[in-house]
C-alpha cells in the first residue's frame, strides 16, 4: 500500500559549534537527506532511506560517526550505530565496533540477521574489568576543561524517516564521546535510548548519553507521541528531561510521528538538522 506523504529528518549532533563548520553541517546534512528523500519519493522502503542517509553522515569526515569518529581514552575509534523499523519493531544495533567503515551497515545486518538485537566489541569486556573498583559520582570527576573539549567534538548523526507505505525508520550513528573508556557504549546503539521506533512514531537522540540513557528518552519521547503530543512538542517536552538535577547533559532529539510530522528539540546551542516534508520542501535549521 502506498499514498503516504514521506517524511524526513536528520541530525549531525547536539552541541555548540565554535568554529566556522556550521554551513559544511547544514550542507552534509541536506546531503543525506536528499539521499534518504530519493529512496522514499521512489515508493522505496524506510529502512533502506534510513540506512542511505546515515551511510552519506557516516562518510562525512566533519560529523562524529564512521570517518571522523572521535578517540576513545586510549587513542582508538571505538563506534556504536542502532537502526530501528516501527511497524515490525525489528532492530539492530552494534556498539564499540572497531575498523567498520559504515557501523549503521552492520546494524542493518544485525537487524535483518534477526537472532539478536546488539553486538558488541571485545571493549565491553575491557570494561568488565574495571569493575569492583572505588567509585565516585562520575560529575565528579568532570573539570571544565573536559567538559570543553568533549562540547568541541560532537557530531552523532541520526535519521528519521517515514515511507510512502506509512511506515516508520530510525538510525543512530556516533563515535561516541571524546576520551571515553575502552568499551563504554553510549545512547546510540541502546534501543529505547538513543534510538526507537514503533507504530506511534521514530527518534533519535544526540547529546550526553550517560543521561540520555538513564532517561530512555528516545521511547519517552515516543510514549509522548503515542499519548497525544504533537510531534514539535513532544520532541520538547523530551529534551526538557534532560533538565533533572539528579543527572548532568544536554542534547537535542528528532522524531516523526505516525503521521509523517516532524518535530525537532534541543537544549544546546546548536543541533544542525535537514528536513523534507510535502513537495520537495527542504529546511535547514541549527
Ligand atoms: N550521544 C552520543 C554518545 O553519548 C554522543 C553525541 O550525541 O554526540 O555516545
Amino acid at each position: 500500500m502506498t499514498g503516504f506523504q514521506p517524511s524526513i529528518i536528520v541530525h549531525s549532533g547536539a552541541g555548540p559549534i565554535k568554529d566556522d563548520s556550521l554551513p559544511a553541517r547544514l550542507e552534509g546534512c541536506k546531503a543525506a537527506a536528499l539521499a534518504g528523500w530519493e529512496i522514499l519519493q521512489d515508493g522505496g522502503a524506510v529502512l533502506d532511506a534510513v540506512e542511505a542517509a546515515v551511510i552519506v553522515l557516516e562518510d562525512n569526515p566533519l560529523f562524529n560517526a564512521g570517518t571522523g569518529s572521535t578517540l576513545n581514552s586510549l587513542g582508538r575509534v571505538e563506534m556504536d550505530a542502532a537502526i530501528m523499523e516501527g511497524r515490525t519493531l525489528r532492530a539492530g544495533a552494534v556498539a564499540a565496533v572497531s575498523g567498520i567503515r559504515n557501523p549503521i551497515k552492520l546494524a542493518r545486518r544485525v537487524l535483518e540477521d534477526g537472532r539478536h538485537v546488539m553486538l558488541a566489541g571485545d571493549g565491553a569486556s575491557l570494561f568488565a574489568r574495571q569493575v569492583g573498583f572505588p567509585e565516585c559520582a562520575p560529575q565528579s570527576l568532570i573539570v571544565d576543561r573536559e567538559q570543553r573539549r568533549w562540547d568541541s567534538k560532537h557530531g552523532t548523526v541520526g535519521c528519521v524517516a517515514y515511507d510512502a507505505h506509512g511506515m516508520l525508520a530510525v538510525g543512530t550513528s556516533t563515535g561516541g564521546i571524546f576520551n571515553k573508556l575502552p568499551g563504554r557504549v553510549g545512547d546510540s546503539p541502546l534501543i529505547g535510548c538513543g534510538t526507537y521506533a514503533d507504530d506511534y512514531g521514530a527518534a533519535s537522540c544526540t547529546g550526553h548519553g550517560e543521561a540520555i540513557i538513564r532517561l530512555l528518552l528516545a521511547k519517552c519521547a515516543v510514549d509522548y507521541l503515542k499519548n497525544g503530543s504533537e510531534a514539535k512538542i513532544a520532541a520538547e517536552i523530551a529534551v526538557a528531561r534532560l533538565d533533572d538535577d539528579r543527572i548532568v547533559g544536554n542534547g537535542g532529539i528528532i522524531l516523526i510521528d505516525r503521521c509523517g510530522k516532524i518535530g525537532y528539540a534541543r537544549s544546546t546551542t546548536h543541533m544542525p538538522v535537514c528536513y523534507i516534508t510535502g513537495a520537495a520542501n527542504v529546511v535547514l535549521a541549527s
